[in-house]
């Protein structure tokens, strides 16, 4: 297990994680149709600009760089954008993983390792979230990555392809480095916003919602460290390809902070003032999101190695010096 083809390669968490495959000794090759991906993310590592539509391309992919194991990040990630637009969510984040699957087996690739999502759980009914909670998503993002666990599922059984299903809670941070990070184009996630609100990119942060039967009434998050997430992938592939078996895991700290919290240490880390104005609720947004992370810690022997405030201070120095 060597050459791994990381699809979404140039995104925020398929960067990350080719760095620290490449940090373990693997060889991470670059797919990625750089619709969302960052060129600049992924100097020095193998690239191809390619759509996972196109099978042909995949397959002279997977023979010229003899292709082991695949990672996919590859998704659409916009809640709301889901629910006006499902079509692009369902084409891209199903029906082109399928195609991907397919390429896959024509290869005779055994190993899959997918980014799902807590959006598959839908409201929450337990306080930490395991993966014996119940998949009843609430919006198209959730459903499409849902579908998607489903087909596995099966295709294991018919054709022998195992996966890991990896539902991350919520992906932050930045490479210690400073050297790549989260760039979006139209930024909606609170960390990255804060930010510009602290560096005087925007005027101010909205919380949305201050009304939850929460301790200060903003809503409750596991925010979970991108290299630990990518630490995640490396191990999960490891214990695949150890057990031969397929499986899931739920990947958070097992921490919640609030959208407050969070605002007070971006002022703790950077020193600088945060202009806050009171909103409404966003629709779709559980009062509280925290991950029980105790499967992948006693099966794959996976910590978390960032805390809030590191995770705060990695964002920090990515945004003083970032080239994309
Ligand atoms: N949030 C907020 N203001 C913003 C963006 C997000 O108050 O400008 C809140 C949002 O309602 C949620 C939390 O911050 O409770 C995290 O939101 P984000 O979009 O980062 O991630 P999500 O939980 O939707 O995956």
């Amino acid at each position: 297990m060597k050459n791994i083809l990381v699809v979404g390669g140039a995104g925020y968490i398929g960067s990350h994680t080719a760095k620290v495959l490449e940090e373990k000794g693997y060889t991470p090759v670059i797919y990625d149709n750089l619709t969302k991906g960052h060129k600049k993310a992924v100097r020095g590592y193998t690239f191809i600009k390619g759509d996972l539509g196109d099978k042909k391309k995949l397959a002279k992919v997977f023979a010229k760089h003899q292709i082991d194991a695949v990672m996919h990040f590859a998704a659409f990630t916009e809640v709301g954008e889901s629910v006006l637009n499902p079509s692009k969510y369902y084409e891209n984040n199903f029906c082109k993983v399928i195609n991907l699957l397919d390429a896959m087996r024509e290869a005779n690739i055994k190993y899959f390792v997918f980014s799902s999502t807590a959006a598959t759980f839908g409201e929450p009914i337990m306080e930490y979230i395991d993966e014996n909670h119940p998949q009843k998503p609430i919006n198209p993002y959730g459903s499409s990555k849902l579908m998607v666990e489903t087909a596995l599922k099966d295709y294991d059984t018919a054709y022998g392809l195992k996966s890991v299903c990896l539902r991350y809670f919520n992906a932050c941070g930045a490479h210690p480095s400073g050297k790549i990070g989260e760039s979006h184009s139209n930024e909606s996630h609170l960390i990255p916003l804060v930010f510009q609100a602290a560096l005087g990119k925007r005027d101010s942060i909205k919380i949305f919602g201050t009304d939850y039967p929460t301790t200060d009434g903003t809503c409750i998050r596991d925010y979970v460290h991108v290299c630990d997430l990518a630490a995640a992938h490396i191990a999960a592939l490891e214990k695949m390809a150890e057990t031969g078996g397929s499986d899931q895991y739920n990947l958070g700290t097992g921490s919640g902070y609030s959208v407050k919290q969070i605002i007070d240490m971006v002022k703790k880390v950077t020193g600088l003032e945060i202009k806050i104005e009171y909103g409404q609720r966003r629709a779709g947004d559980p009062a509280v999101l925290v991950a029980s992370s105790e499967k992948a810690r006693k099966i794959l022997g996976w910590f978390p190695q960032y805390d809030l405030e590191n995770i705060i201070k990695t964002v920090y120095k990515w945004e003083q010096k970032r080239k994309y």
